[in-house]
């Protein structure tokens, strides 16, 4: 036998009956962000890695080394996407969306690429949502979306829901900080873990995110960044405490959530999950403020906001057994012969087309089979065709759950549809 080939390591597939789990947070997002105005965006999985480096900055652990990057046929460097927010960054600059409309929302699904350790909650390939508003400074949008997001997991049974909040402070403010807290860490270089010692080089607010318990030790105490803000920024974060407030949204400001991507300014949050007991991973959404982004990027000057949730970690935090969430299968044809099958098959055709959802057994097997199946398949109702039924032109529909029978005429399709929905 010929060897079989394995997925690749940390690249899952999603099988029926859970991928009716992902359809129902899939749709549940898009209705609630129609609500909120979003459109959908869709950009191609491959960028060109330059945009990846300019966009999320060389000294994060995405663009040092997490990210898939290889040439193609013709010697460009390709990256595929480990995040959607620089795609749809160049995806508004390349369409000069800043000169359409003042304000853009943007909602997109779609998997993302990083080269990771797997393990629970945390993929090669996984799936993220995601929104991006651009054109607004207000701090009321940052609350806005906030608040949307405890609303939608709240509607999909998320629950153990905490929101942290943080601000990091606008490009003014970061020089002062950052010169605090290198004087800070530096003496406590020997405790840092290696990545650590090199941030604190290149990014030393990231040592305040490291997750290593030493990392986690050294920076007890340290300066917070709060104190560093300028008068601007602390009146934007006020006005996002405020309105979250008004939204009835309790979030916790914890100083210490800088967030992995350089590109954040001012607001930063995190919503995390305690319903999947997923520990380190627990965080389901993370986003923030990136007014710089865009002119980096060498779009418009263009306040911006947004944030990306993690679908496989939101499912392991989401209750619900999958085969709820599969649509039941309203009638079950059940056969004998070549001429029942092609009766069943054209009787099925019609009643889907009057919005049923029908299942006809083509396979030639027996009726105890047959049956078997179609409580396999929680089937509502079933209808046997047989030689008598067929010369008959009646059958009886059973309510597989009741097992009462009705008779039915097998020419009338608007009767068999009523009773099937009765
Ligand atoms: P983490 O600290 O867990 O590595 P991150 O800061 O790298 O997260 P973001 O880039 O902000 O995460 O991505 C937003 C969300 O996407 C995360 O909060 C998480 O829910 C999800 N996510 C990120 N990386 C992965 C992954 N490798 N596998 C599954 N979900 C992920
Ligand atoms: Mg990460």
């Amino acid at each position: 036998m010929a060897d079989t080939i394995q997925s690749v390591k940390g690249m899952n597939d999603v099988l029926p009956p859970d991928s009716a789990r992902w359809q129902h947070l899939e749709a549940t997002c898009r209705e609630l962000f129609a609500r909120y105005g979003y459109g959908e965006i869709r950009t191609p999985v491959l960028e060109s890695t330059a945009l990846f480096a300019r966009g999320i900055g060389e000294a994060t652990d995405i663009v040092e080394k997490e990210m898939y990057t290889f040439k193609d046929r013709g010697e460009r460097s390709l990256t595929m996407r480990p995040e959607m927010t620089a795609g749809c960054a160049r995806a508004y600059i390349e369409h000069s969306i800043h000169g359409k409309e003042p304000v853009t929302r943007w909602w997109y699904c779609g998997p993302m690429f990083r080269y990771e350790r797997a393990q629970t909650g945390r993929y090669r390939s996984f799936w993220q949502i995601g929104c991006e508003v651009y054109g607004i400074a207000e701090p009321t949008i940052d609350a806005e979306q906030i608040a949307m997001l405890t609303e939608l997991y709240t509607s999909l049974g998320v629950g153990d829901l905490t929101v942290l909040i943080n601000t990091v402070g606008s490009a003014e403010d970061r020089p002062a900080y950052r010169a605090a807290l290198v004087a800070f860490l530096e003496p406590k270089q020997d405790a840092l873990c290696g990545d650590c010692k090199r941030r604190l080089v290149t990014n030393p607010l990231r040592v305040l995110d490291c997750k290593v318990p030493t990392c986690k030790d050294a920076v007890a105490g340290a300066p917070a960044l709060r104190d560093h803000l300028g008068e601007r920024t602390r009146a934007h974060f006020a006005g996002v405490q405020r309105t979250l407030e008004a939204l009835g949204v309790e979030a916790k400001v914890d100083d210490n959530l800088v967030r992995g991507l350089d590109y954040y300014t001012g607001t930063v949050f995190e919503i995390t999950s305690a319903a999947g007991a997923l520990g380190a991973q627990s965080t389901i959404v993370a986003g923030g403020r990136y007014d710089g982004l865009l002119e980096s990027l060498g779009g418009q000057p263009t306040p911006a906001m947004g944030f990306a949730l993690g679908v496989e970690r939101a499912l392991l935090c989401m209750g619900g057994d999958a085969a709820a969430f599969v649509r039941p299968i309203d009638v079950f044809i059940a056969t004998r012969g070549e001429d029942s099958r092609v009766r069943a098959t054209a009787l099925a055709h019609a009643l889907r087309k009057a919005g049923l959802a029908v299942e006809v057994e083509h396979r030639d097997a027996g009726m105890k089979n047959q049956f078997r199946r179609a409580d396999a398949l929680r089937a509502r109702h079933a209808l046997a065709l047989g030689e008598a039924e067929l010369a008959s032109g009646g059958a009886k529909l059973k309510d597989m759950a009741t097992r009462q029978e009705v008779e039915v005429r097998l020419d009338d399709v608007a009767g068999i549809a009523a009773a099937a929905r009765a």
